[in-house]
């Protein structure tokens, strides 16, 4: 499952999410000098190679400037196969196109109701051997159904050679949270129980499901976002440091994470639904589907035990952005006391990962001769590399070198599953949100001090 790939099959190509991701992520491997073997474009429909490279030029131009050397090297690599799901033998187009590779990887950017026929079809034509099944999110809709779809695979792909997207784990930022902490001492000696009062982690969207309705309505926020990308985002920064950087030592270390949070109760679980859902194109008129979620969980390590960890995400929320608010435990009485009476504002440490990564801390200073007013200081630090960095590119990267660390295990995708699984199906009527807020009010009270921290957006 570990071989570098000699070619790419792309299944979906002609996508929405090869559109807007995959295709542009390839023009930036390419740019970069990433050495990219075939990229064989799978498609039902009867497409020449001509329409292909036409349809990949635009997708790639909308997303920025393009250097016109890279873009004609990736045309050239370029390659179609029909298929149809439904005759297996159709599949030798793609054998034909891929004829002088031996290892090929065969990313599956399709309706996941499909990754199985398309894994039996690739092995039926015998081209599972030495290969590998990258397959997008979600992967099932639940614990019982993401099993029954690791055991359907895994009859055509050993699981060594399965890799299941989440492109939080592409992301620099999201994995900074590690190293971070590794590298700074001063900062992983305070991110303890005994330091820290609670931990808030908000992913926001300022903007609606759009036109997908349809796709959305069957999967709501819980599972879109939270299930999945928060949870692996959490595991990166409560995880313990891993002996090494090995994909062993990174894996071993992240899904222990992922074992030690505990099953989510409903009872600290809050769903919304922005006002206006209902009128969706796709939705069903009486949907209970949420379009926000939030949850209180915690993590039974020996660093974070009892500490208060609220999630939240949501659509038509007020802004758009991605953060991680660390709260530190209050100055004690005595001499501090007057500190305490101001109602300043805790010592805070925010990660931004979207749409700038950096870090802000918040200390309180003396203003002058009154011991009994103090100021908020705020200082950020931006990490400017981080924020330009691109998930899909490492995803694709990741799918063609063969290395696992930036994809889920099946064990993590479980673990996750079994977090929210008491929440599955909702065990309330969301509350409905005016679109523009920070959804339902009634979630505050997840938090240690019934009060969120807006993430900060510049
Ligand atoms: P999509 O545009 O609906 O479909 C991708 C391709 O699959 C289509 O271009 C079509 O290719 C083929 N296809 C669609 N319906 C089919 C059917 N009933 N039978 C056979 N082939 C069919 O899907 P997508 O939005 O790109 O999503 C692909 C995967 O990425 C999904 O797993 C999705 O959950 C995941 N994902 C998507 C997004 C996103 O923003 N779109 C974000 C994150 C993850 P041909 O007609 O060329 O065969």
């Amino acid at each position: 499952g570990r071989a570098r790939a000699d070619a790419l099959v792309l299944f979906g190509i002609t996508g929405d999410l090869a559109e807007k991701m995959v295709l542009p992520a390839l023009y930036g491997l390419v740019s970069q000098g990433f050495a990219l073997g075939p990229v064989i474009g799978v498609t039902r429909s009867a497409w020449s190679l001509d329409r292909l490279r036409a349809h990949v030029r635009e997708a790639v131009s909308e997303h920025g400037t393009v250097d016109g050397g890279a873009l004609d090297e990736l045309l050239g690599l370029l390659r179609v196969a029909r298929v149809d799901y439904s005759d297996p033998g159709s599949f030798q187009s793609i054998a034909r196109e891929a004829e002088g590779c031996r290892v090929l990887a065969h990313y599956l950017a399709l309706p996941p109701d499909l990754y199985e026929s398309a894994a039996r079809c690739l092995s039926e034509a015998g081209l599972s051997e030495n290969s590998r099944l990258v397959v997008e999110k979600p992967f099932g809709h639940d614990l019982e159904s993401a099993r029954a779809l690791q055991a359907e695979l895994t009859k055509y792909f050993p699981d060594e050679a399965i890799r299941r997207v989440d492109h939080y784990l592409g992301k620099e930022s999201v994995e900074n949270l590690l190293t971070f902490r590794a590298a700074n001492t001063m900062i992983d000696t305070i991110l303890h129980r005994n330091h820290v009062r609670g931990v808030q982690l908000t992913a926001a969207e300022n903007f609606d499901v759009a036109d997908r309705g349809g796709f959305y309505d069957a999967t709501g926020c819980l599972r879109d976002v939270v299930q999945n990308h928060l949870l692996q985002t959490l595991a990166y920064f409560v995880m313990d440091t891993p002996r090494s950087g090995s994909p062993e030592d990174v894996l071993a270390e992240r899904t222990r994470a992922l074992r030690s949070i505990r099953t989510v109760l409903p009872e600290d679980y809050i769903n919304g639904q922005y006002e206006g859902y209902l009128a969706t194109e796709g939705v069903a008129p009486d949907s209970t589907t949420d379009t926000y979620a939030a949850l209180r969980l915690y993590v039974d390590t020996d660093r974070w035990a009892g500490v208060p960890f609220t999630l939240r995400a949501g659509k038509s929320l007020a802004v758009s952005a991605t953060e991680l608010a660390v709260e530190f435990n209050r100055p004690v009485a005595g001499y501090h006391h007057t500190v305490c009476a101001q109602k300043a504002a805790p010592n805070l440490m925010r990660l931004h990962f979207e749409p700038h990564a950096g870090v802000t801390f918040q200390v309180l200073a003396r203003r002058g001769a009154d011991e009994t007013v103090v100021d908020e200081l705020t200082n950020k630090l931006d990490f400017p590399h981080l924020s330009r960095s691109r998930p899909y590119e490492h995803v694709l990267a990741a799918a063609v070198t063969g290395d696992p660390t930036r994809f889920s295990t099946m064990e993590a995708i479980t673990e996750c599953w079994r977090v929210v699984s008491e929440l599955l199906p909702a065990p309330f009527a969301p509350i409905s949100y005016a679109p523009g807020t920070w959804g339902p009010p009634e979630a505050a009270r997840l938090t240690s001090d019934e009060s969120w921290h807006a993430p900060q957006v510049p």
